[in-house]
């Protein structure tokens, strides 16, 4: 039997304390998916989701997200099918809303979609009876992203309240910013924003209204942004999105050079400040590979735990909740 669907659209759609149900889920998950050799050897094969279907509609190219929403449905037990935007229907013609359905009617128990319109999971959802869980849509949101990270830094820093948290570079086009800023701030971290102006969208600390506007703060110098921070949260820079703008303002060199991360401007951070990627990195240009290879990187700890995540919020999209055991 279908249940009433849990969509996934944005991180608004989560309190504090769903939030908490999430992280805790995926803390049972992660001894099945950890690399890291303290988990047990056998991938836990669970059956909560046998005979569900879940769909993965991505629109956009992904290797991190699409991989880890097929295995975690995969270790729940569902069917999973993949379908990208060059292989659908849409290319002859055929609007988002009408692919949705076409997939709502054969029985997709949870629709996962990328897409790079702001707004296309949100369409989605309204228009399907399935649950629909956003993948990221265009520079609007990836809400898993920022719950994996939440994952990540709960478990290398103990807690998330109180926290520093410098997310850094393309903060105008990232959806993973936006994500993360929402996510951080209803779990008690305080947030720095740290940009060349050209790459801050004016007014991004009232996003989330009062409880952003006093837990995130904005500065344009990166030594400003890492002074004391305990967890460093680099970004790409999202050229796709740029494509058209009039300033492109600061080219590659010039973003490299005044907002990177190197072992030298690491130093400004905590001495024991951990260091993410949502990935893809461009190394050498927003994250030195001395760096992203080092002894704080815990970026591919988030690899890791966007399985076991992503295992907690099928869960809850299909079943309603996450199951307890
Ligand atoms: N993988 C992330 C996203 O889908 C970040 C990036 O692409 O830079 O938004």
């Amino acid at each position: 039997m279908r249940c009433v669907p849990r969509h996934l659209v944005s991180i608004a759609d989560l309190d504090a304390a769903e939030i908490v149900r999430l992280l805790d889920a995926a803390d049972r998950y992660w001894p099945s998916v950890s690399t890291s050799g303290t988990g047990s050897d056998e991938p836990v094969k669970k059956t909560s989701l046998r005979g569900r279907t879940v769909i993965n509609l991505f629109f956009e190219n992904s290797t991190r997200t699409r991989t880890s929403f097929e295995l975690a449905a995969k270790r729940l037990g569902a069917d999973t099918i993949n379908i990208s935007g060059s292989s659908s229907s849409t290319t002859k013609g055929e609007t988002l809303t009408d692919t949705a359905r076409n997939l709502d009617s054969m029985r997709a128990d949870a629709i996962v979609v990328r897409h790079s319109y702001g707004g296309a999971a949100e369409v989605i959802a309204r228009s399907v009876k399935a649950s629909v869980i956003n993948a990221g849509d265009g520079q609007h949101e990836h809400p898993t992203q920022a719950l994996l990270d939440a994952a990540t830094i709960r478990r290398h820093k103990s807690r998330l309240d109180g926290l520093e948290v410098v997310i850094v570079g393309d903060v105008a086009h990232s959806r993973v910013a936006r994500s993360n800023i929402l996510c951080l701030a209803k779990l008690g971290a305080r947030i720095r924003l740290c940009a060349p102006r050209t790459l801050m969208p004016r007014g991004i600390e009232e996003i989330g209204g009062e409880l952003t506007r006093e837990r995130v703060r904005v500065v344009f110098r990166l030594e400003d942004g890492l002074d004391g921070a305990d967890v460093v949260m680099m970004l790409r820079v999202q050229n796709e999105r740029r494509e058209g703008e009039a300033c492109q303002f600061p080219n590659t060199r010039e973003l490299s050079r005044t907002f990177g991360l190197s072992e030298r401007t690491l130093a400004y951070a905590k001495p024991d400040a951990i260091v993410m990627h949502p990935g893809p990195m461009n190394r050498g240009v927003e994250i030195s590979p001395q760096v992203a290879d080092g002894p704080r990187a815990v970026i591919l700890s988030q690899v890791s735990w966007g399985v076991a995540m992503r295992m907690a919020v099928l869960e809850r999209a299909v079943l309603g909740d996450v199951a307890l055991s």
